[in-house]
């Protein structure tokens, strides 16, 4: 079946769901909706989507059904619990959850999925309400590579970029590990400027030398090193422990408590201690890999 022909049921008509069903509709295709909210569906209704009662209901009127709920226990119900997505879908529909959940759940419900002849994916987005509204969301795929490639087309309409990442979950780590660094750079930022703040230099002053320099090209240029396992420094470990000690001893002076530099500063510490105060700033990744038994690297 032609994808234009599909007839595709949302679930979850939220802040994200409900501008990505809109570009569903606009891009040509059938919709029924459902939401536990009333008013939502009516306002997908006005544009032209049909009303379910249920997600058993969507599910068995629908060649594909998506998912887009707060968290895993919501998934678990809306798709596996009683009048769920489950009950209602035929074999050989596609089930794609676009929620940001946990990947164990993801695989849970694949393997329910598999067992009724269900082709799944787990499809997390990045790119926030805006990204949504205007059809520009990055969107992180997981499952079977020929499901996805079936599936473009309809990601197409919600998103720009679209990436297959591996098997079912896959998805689902990709969007944890975004989210770790996106809060990772928004808290080391807030750290940065309340140190500013104080010390009393111009926040604008700090934004714009932080959001111009090196820190903002850091994975761009070293990121491609780690997986060569290439730690010639570049910066050594111990300058930049160096460097971190005078971040908190001005913290200190100034009275702004550093929590994740001063985590930091003890993790290069310990880079010295094990003789890697030579290797580029960057091998800071050995120690957190020394801990978890893996190594980061390309595939073969
Ligand atoms: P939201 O709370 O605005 O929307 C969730 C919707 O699901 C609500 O309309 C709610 O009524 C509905 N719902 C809950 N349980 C239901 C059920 N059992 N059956 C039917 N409908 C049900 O959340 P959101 O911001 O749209 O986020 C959705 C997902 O996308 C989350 O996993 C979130 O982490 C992720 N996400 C959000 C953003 C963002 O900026 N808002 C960005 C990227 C990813």
């Amino acid at each position: 079946m032609g994808v234009s022909e599909l007839k595709i049921g949302f679930i979850g008509l939220g802040i994200m769901g409900k501008p990505m069903s809109k570009n569903l509709i606009k891009a040509g295709h059938d919709l029924t909706v459902f939401d536990i909210v009333e008013s939502s569906v009516k306002e997908l209704e006005s544009m032209g989507a049909k009303r379910a009662s249920s997600s058993k209901e969507v599910a068995a009127k629908m060649d594909l059904v998506i998912t887009m709920l707060p968290d895993s226990p919501d998934v678990e119900k809306a798709a596996l619990g009683p009048n769920g997505v489950f009950e209602g879908i035929r074999s050989g529909s596609t089930y794609i959850d676009m929620s940001t959940i946990s990947p164990v759940t993801s695989k849970k419900v694949a393997e329910t999925a598999k067992a009724k002849g269900v082709r799944v994916l787990d499809a997390p987005v990045s790119g926030g309400e805006k990204g949504a509204i205007d059809a520009t969301l990055t969107i992180m795929v997981g499952g079977a590579k020929s499901v996805f490639d079936d599936c473009l087309p309809i990601f197409q309409a919600m998103g720009k970029n679209i990436v297959y990442c591996g098997d079912v979950g896959s998805g689902q780590v990709v969007k944890a590990c975004n989210q770790i660094l996106v809060a990772g750079v928004l808290e080391t930022a807030s750290e940065a400027l309340v140190l500013g703040a104080k010390a009393g230099v111009d926040p604008e002053v700090v934004l714009k030398v932080i959001a111009g320099g090196y820190a903002m090209r850091v994975l761009d240029v070293r990121g491609p090193l780690v997986l060569k396992r290439n730690f010639q420094p570049g910066f050594k470990t111990r300058l930049h422990y160096k460097d971190l000690g005078i971040a908190l001893a001005a913290g200190s002076e100034y009275g702004v408590p550093l929590p994740v530099t001063s985590l930091i500063h003890e993790m290069m510490g310990a880079m010295k201690v094990l003789n890697r105060g030579e290797t580029d700033h960057s091998a800071i990744v050995t120690l957190l890999e020394d801990l978890a038994k893996v190594e980061v690297k390309k595939p073969a």
